[in-house]
């Protein structure tokens, strides 16, 4: 099968033309020269004959144009192919115009006469009388044409000897030049296969020379990229969620792919890895839109209770219930990273729920089919099982951050929950100008209470107490266990009055109620409170605490059962308020 367009087959073609060519120009320049040689030949041999018949000529013969002696001239004419001998007396009318410029130029012209037919050497002589003048014109005609048969066979055979050398020429050089041929198509299909990522394509010759050395070198090279290759995508699976269909065929393509992939996943992780739970759901809301997801709801769904992260409109978390009640999701037929089609707001979408703890689970419903969310998915898995670890991390901290500032024996939150808290409402309170009261409050002899009753009965006291608190403080107020059996109360946005009727409040409520003994004895305790106001009594939340355990210091020194506001003159003479840092 010939291919024109392969090197060899061009190069072979050159070859074949360029040497038919130069065949063509020997043929021709042979014919030529042989021709010429032919012509000169049959010229000589015309001139000779004329001359030799001239000399037997006299002007009789001229006059009758007869010969005298017929025989002689035929004799020679049968030797040198002579065609004809023509005599013209001076008075004849010379129909050829050769002959007409050897009669006027009085010398011997020669024609030669060429054509397909026929190859004549033709010659014109004049005939000079005893006084030079011209008696007649001898015409000579020489047949050539076996001449030139004979030299055209001679030119034939060059030629087809010639033709015969080049095929024969081309013949041997293909043979030699074949297993070089050959792979060189090899090595071309070579370049084209690893071009689509194939290296287990080898090359193949007898060759022993330097080609021989270049296979050897293409193959070991091909076989360790292919064996590179292997070995990292036997690997990807210890990195990533991987599926070899859904990236490029080419395998070095695919590799890219994935290493993009991989770099984008980790730069992902290490850029949640700093921040709070509320900043990775946002992130993962970016994530979903990058990788084309089209989010539709996104909910956090603990055992305790679910919270909708996405969109902002709170009605959506009714509508999502709905959906998932109307296509019979419930919670114990959810699985994870399982895909669900569901109906959501009377559109087909898809549900979806990834495991962050054991306790915490995202839920996400996309507008998404299934076909294309399953194209999806692998990325999003990839995402989400490298990043589970520190989002879960993060819940976990957050969690023990939640139970290290709560109080575990009444549920209120305690000191270092109020160090965090104080922190940011000073800076707040500052900002917007907003006034606080803070509350001190302790159990009046409450030692008392363990000491009769035991410290169960205790416990049982200080659990009431902080129930009363929750009671009748608003949400915005702040309750903590401050120590042992005092507490403590921020209320925010709060004048001093206001903080008494709490404070009132909370006492009167307190003190009403029974406790009874593990062995059916009653009785009641009383509070003592102390009460400072920002920025009113002091300009900083340590100072106004401060002021408001004064206070109470102050109410416990005037028998307790009460209530006292912060007042200048119960500053202890040794107290400096520029020691208290805010
Ligand atoms: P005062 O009127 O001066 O406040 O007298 P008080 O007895 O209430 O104060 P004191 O500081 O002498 O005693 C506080 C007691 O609170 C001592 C401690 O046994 C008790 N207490 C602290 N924490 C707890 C707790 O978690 N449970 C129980 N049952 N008792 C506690
Ligand atoms: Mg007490
Ligand atoms: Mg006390």
């Amino acid at each position: 099968m010939l291919h024109f367009n392969r090197v060899s087959t061009k190069f072979f073609i050159i070859l074949a033309l360029s040497w038919f060519a130069l065949a063509v120009i020997m043929a021709v320049v042979i014919s030529i020269g042989v021709r010429n040689l032919g012509v000169m030949s049959t010229k000589d041999d015309a001139l000779l004959i004329a001359r030799l018949l001239d000399g037997q000529l006299g002007a009789h013969d001229f006059a009758t144009h007869t010969f005298k002696d017929i025989e002689r001239p035929f004799q020679i004419a049968q030797t040198y192919h002579i065609e004809s001998v023509e005599l013209f007396n001076k008075n004849d009318s010379l129909p050829n115009p050769y002959a007409q410029q050897a009669f006027a130029q009085k010398r011997e012209i020669v024609e030669i006469v060429e054509h397909l037919d026929g190859f004549y050497a033709r010659i014109h002589v004049p005939h000079l009388g005893a006084n030079g003048d011209i008696e007649g014109i001898m015409s000579v005609t020489v047949n050539a044409i076996a001449f030139r048969q004979k030299y055209m066979q001679i030119v034939w055979w060059m030629f087809v000897l010639i033709l015969a050398f080049i095929v024969l020429e081309i013949l041997v050089l293909r043979k030699i030049f074949s297993p070089y041929i050959a792979f060189y198509e090899d090595l071309c299909e070579n370049i084209l296969e690893t071009d689509k990522g194939n290296f287990k394509k080898q090359l193949h010759t007898k060759l022993r020379d330097e080609v021989g050395d270049i296979a050897l070198l293409i193959n070991t090279t091909n076989a360790k990229i292919d064996a590179i290759i292997c070995n990292i995508e036997s690997r990807i699976p210890s990195l990533m969620h991987y599926q070899k269909e859904h990236y490029h065929s080419n395998p070095l393509v695919r590799i890219n792919e994935v290493i993009d992939e991989l770099v984008d996943v980790y730069q992902f992780k290490r850029h949640i890895e700093a921040k709070s739970i509320d900043a990775i759901e946002q992130d993962f809301i970016e994530l979903f839109e990058r990788i084309g997801l089209r989010l539709l709801v996104f909910v956090e769904s603990t055992n305790a209770k679910d919270r909708l992260i996405y969109p902002a409109d709170q009605s959506i978390l009714r509508a999502y219930y709905q959906s998932l009640n109307l296509c019979h999701l419930p919670f114990e037929t959810r699985h994870e990273k399982h895909v669900y089609p569901i109906t959501f707001q009377n559109k087909p979408a898809l549900w979806t729920m990834f495991y962050i703890t054991t306790n915490v689970r995202w839920e996400c419903v996309f507008d998404e089919t299934e076909e294309r969310f399953n194209t999806i998915f692998p990325l999003l898995s990839n995402y989400f099982s490298t990043s589970t670890s520190t989002i879960e991390n993060r819940y976990l901290l957050d969690l023990l951050k939640a139970n290290s500032q709560k109080d575990a024996l009444t549920g209120l939150n305690n000191r270092a929950f109020l160090d965090e808290f104080s922190h940011n409402i000073t800076s707040q309170a500052q900002r917007i100008e907003l006034e606080y009261a803070v509350m001190m409050i302790d159990i009046d002899f409450f030692k008392k209470v363990n000491d009769n009753y035991g410290h169960n009965i205790g416990d049982k006291v200080l659990r009431h107490l902080a129930l009363v608190f929750t009671q009748t403080i608003r949400t915005s107020d702040l309750a903590v266990r401050y120590g042992g059996e005092e507490f403590l109360i921020l209320l925010l946005g709060c004048p001093q009055q206001d903080a008494i009727h709490v404070a009132q409040k909370i006492k009167e409520i307190f003190e009403s109620h029974a406790f009874e003994s593990d062995f059916g004895e009653s009785f009641c305790c009383t509070l003592s409170v102390g009460i400072s106001c920002f920025p009113h009594d002091a300009n900083n939340m340590a100072l106004a605490i401060k002021y408001a355990d004064i206070a109470l210091y102050a109410a416990k020194n005037a028998g307790r059962n009460q209530i006292l506001c912060f007042a200048e003159h119960m500053i202890p003479r040794d107290f400096d308020p520029l020691k208290v840092k805010g």
